[in-house]
């Protein structure tokens, strides 16, 4: 079954903290007057422009293997690969904030008002990902309102671009859940437009199911680990 629905912004509304994380200020680092009053500027600003919304759409282990295959061009061994057959349920999804932030960042950069621009690209891409956690929250309601998952039951999302799922998957992920239904469409080098938005897997298994070594060639490279500490979050549940 395939769902549309809305937030409004305020549910999406990054922390002040994320925000400043994502434009590489660590937690705990005391701001001055003027950076805290344009991440405030930035929050305004998105609250006015933000529109979210997204789509989910239950799909089978068989099915999503096709759609996981992609292009071919994923790492041999993935999280991802090594989880969704093991699945109880399996959902794509893709969440938006809409284009107006994306509009109001690029004219900021445009009118030379950098720091304003950089601090609304950081709050966007942080309510994106606000946004991509309410969809995964909202499907694992439904599921447990179904009876589904207690008492150990665990909800996580994936995505292509990242940790050995090739972002050319992206292509046949919008071939099977049309999130062009909500607005988003997708380039031929694989980007989402509007830019603020996320897609990928929301995998319900029980909550050992989830968890893997962080030991993939590729997390080497990986300078967030935020593996870790999804998984962490899932067992203090
Ligand atoms: S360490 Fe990084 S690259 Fe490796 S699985 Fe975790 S998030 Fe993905």
């Amino acid at each position: 079954m395939t769902e549309t629905f809305t937030f409004s912004p305020d549910e999406v509304k990054p922390t002040r903290e994320t925000v400043f994380e994502n434009q590489g200020i660590p937690p705990g680092i005391t701001v001055s007057g003027p950076v805290d009053s344009i991440c405030e500027q930035a929050l305004a600003m998105l609250a006015r422009t933000a529109a979210p919304a997204g789509i989910t759409g239950e799909i089978s282990a068989a099915e999503f293997e096709q759609v996981y295959q992609g292009e071919g061009r994923n790492d041999p061994n993935t999280p991802v690969g090594g989880i969704f057959e093991r699945a109880d349920h399996l959902a794509l999804f893709t969440v938006t904030i809409g284009e107006r932030p994306a509009e109001e960042i690029a004219r900021l950069f445009d009118e030379n008002e950098f720091a304003l621009a950089s601090m609304l690209d950081a709050a966007a891409s942080a309510a994106a990902d606000n946004a991509a956690k309410l969809a995964e929250r909202r499907y694992g309601d439904v599921l447990r309102g179904d009876g589904w998952g207690a008492p150990d039951g665990g909800v996580l999302r994936y995505s292509p671009g990242y940790c050995g799922w090739h972002v050319s998957g992206q292509r046949k992920l919008f071939d099977y859940l049309g999130p062009e239904e909500i607005g988003v469409t997708l380039t031929n080098r694989f980007l989402m437009q509007p830019l603020k938005s996320v897609s990928g897997i929301i995998i319900a298994a029980h909550r050992d199911v989830h968890k893997f070594a962080a030991s993939f060639p590729f997390c080497r490279e990986c300078e967030t680990r935020e593996c870790r500490e999804r998984i962490r979050a899932l067992f203090a549940e």
